[in-house]
């Protein structure tokens, strides 16, 4: 293709706050609350209401413009945005815009492991109100104000990013940043995270050669999910691109997304910011954030993802796949790294990553658990693991335990010591079974002699099965081979 996209997001992350941006209503899940449960005059536009800013969604905003490496301005307006729908009862969105609440930053990037890592530029952060939701039906439309007034962050990029792939690799490194900071769920099915894409063509030329201008672009609103994201962007490239090969120009419009054609389409033609008159809001003072403030919320910052794959990679000798899914819940990581420091000394981090990665996940995909309530603490998995690595009992044994550790809560050593289930490694009681198995099965032996080497898997399940699973797997294979070579 002769043409190159490029490409800005606009993300609208609702903040995790208990009440509404300007005024005390509860912030309810609107996928279970009844419609209307949480409305005042405030967010439903009253005449003769004020709004009042809720500390906590700016302290929110502050985590997310520090952990984006953003310059928080010690001073930032809070503007009205008039525009007219049934679900902005006032006329007008507060919202951010000459002085938003922080500029400048970046966030890094990588559409796979051992892709090369890039650097998205961010152009600002500011804070707004969410709108309310209506619902289409026969006859008319429903109007539900659970969501008007709840805080919104919105996160601007510069249109650095260059292709579908990149945009949802920023979408999924944004959202990992954002359930670090504990201010948003992440749970994209509830809406809390919704994109825009700012889309536009041009054509690609040579090395060396100064790059030809932005296109005109054309702005894709609600994308859901990273699907949307990709499908949406992938089309509007290609729709934009067959336009200029065939001599036209194209529109600056704002799109939609039909999910189930996958198409965009059409909602508004040119719009530009002077459309809104935005005008700074008379009712709310400027917003001052002074430095104490950020010094408090910059220390407060957790370790966030990439850099917590990056240590676990280095210190722990995590391959990079199993080190980016240690990280991608917080609790997860933090109960790897418990669990580490209580390892026995002879038994790497990687073994304990493996047991994690594997049985536990499958454990608590299967049970539905999260690593906040699990029963076994990250001691007891320590140890377990422990066991294992000292051959006190088997894999398979281990698996069996780390079930009932699930269940029951017990340690690891008190369910092998009840159930008699340690590892038999003694050389006599395992000679004597290998003895036996062997006489009980003389054509398997004779065709092994002969050549038919696989027949040892089956005469190793054999003598497994007479030792109730319990003996040492690397003991009983040598101790087979050892009496077959005999004549
Ligand atoms: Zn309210």
């Amino acid at each position: 293709m002769p043409y190159e996209p490029v490409i800005g997001l606009e993300v609208h992350a609702e903040l995790a706050t208990k009440s509404k941006m300007f005024c005390a209503c509860a912030v309810v899940d609107n996928t279970v609350a009844a419609p209307n449960v949480a409305v005042c005059p405030v967010c439903a536009g009253m005449p003769g209401t004020l709004p009042v800013v809720n500390q906590m969604a700016v302290e929110m905003g502050i985590r997310v413009a520090l952990a984006l490496g953003c310059t928080v301005n010690p001073v930032s307006v809070f503007a009205r945005k008039n525009y007219f729908y049934p679900d902005l009862p006032k006329g007008y969105q507060i919202s951010q815009y000459e002085q938003p609440l922080a500029e400048h930053g970046r966030l890094v990037i990588q559409t796979g492991a051992g892709e090369p890592l890039r650097a998205i530029r961010i152009r600002r952060v500011h804070l707004e109100e969410d709108t309310g939701k209506l619902t289409h039906v026969e006859g008319g439309s429903l109007l539900d104000l659970n969501r008007a007034g709840v805080p919104l962050l919105e996160i601007v990029s510069e249109p650095d990013i260059q292709s579908a792939e990149e945009a949802v690799a920023y979408g999924e490194a944004l959202r990992h940043i954002l359930r670090y900071l504990e201010v948003n769920s992440g749970d994209m099915e509830k809406g809390v995270i919704r994109f825009e894409a700012n889309v536009s063509v041009r054509p690609i030329v040579g090395a060396g050669v100064t790059p030809a201008p932005y296109g005109t672009r054309t702005e894709v609103k609600n994308l859901n999910s990273f699907r949307a994201l990709e499908r949406a962007i992938l089309f509007e490239i290609e729709r934009q691109s067959k336009v200029l090969a065939s001599g036209g120009t194209v529109e600056q419009e704002t799109l939609g997304w039909n999910e189930t054609k996958e198409v965009t389409y059409s909602q508004r033609s040119k719009e530009d910011a002077h459309d809104y008159r935005y005008f700074p809001e008379p009712d709310l003072p400027p917003l001052k954030v002074d430095e104490s403030w950020l010094t408090r919320v910059r220390a407060e910052l957790p370790e966030l993802p990439r850099a917590k794959m990056q240590r676990f990679v280095t210190s722990y000798k995590l391959p990079e796949k199993d080190a980016a899914r240690m990280v991608e819940e917080r609790s997860i990581a933090e109960y790897f790294e418990a669990a580490v420091f209580r390892l026995p000394s002879s038994v790497t981090p990687k073994a304990l990553a493996n047991w994690i990665l594997g049985e536990m996940f499958g454990l608590m995909k299967t049970r539905g658990e999260t690593a906040e309530r699990l029963k076994v603490r990250p001691e007891a998995l320590a140890e377990l693991v422990g066991l294992v690595a000292g051959g006190e009992i088997n894999q398979t044994t281990g698996r069996t335990v780390l079930a009932e550790m699930f269940e029951s809560g017990r340690s690891a050593a008190e369910i092998v010591s009840a159930q008699g289930l340690k590892q038999v490694s003694d050389a006599g009681f395992i000679s004597e079974i290998v003895r036996q198995t062997l006489e009980e099965s003389p054509g398997e032996v004779t065709s092994y002699r002969s050549g038919k080497e696989t027949v040892l898997n089956w005469l190793f399940g054999q003598v497994m099965k007479k030792a109730a699973g319990k003996a040492n797997p690397q003991v009983v294979r040598a101790e087979l081979e050892r009496q077959l070579k005999r004549s």
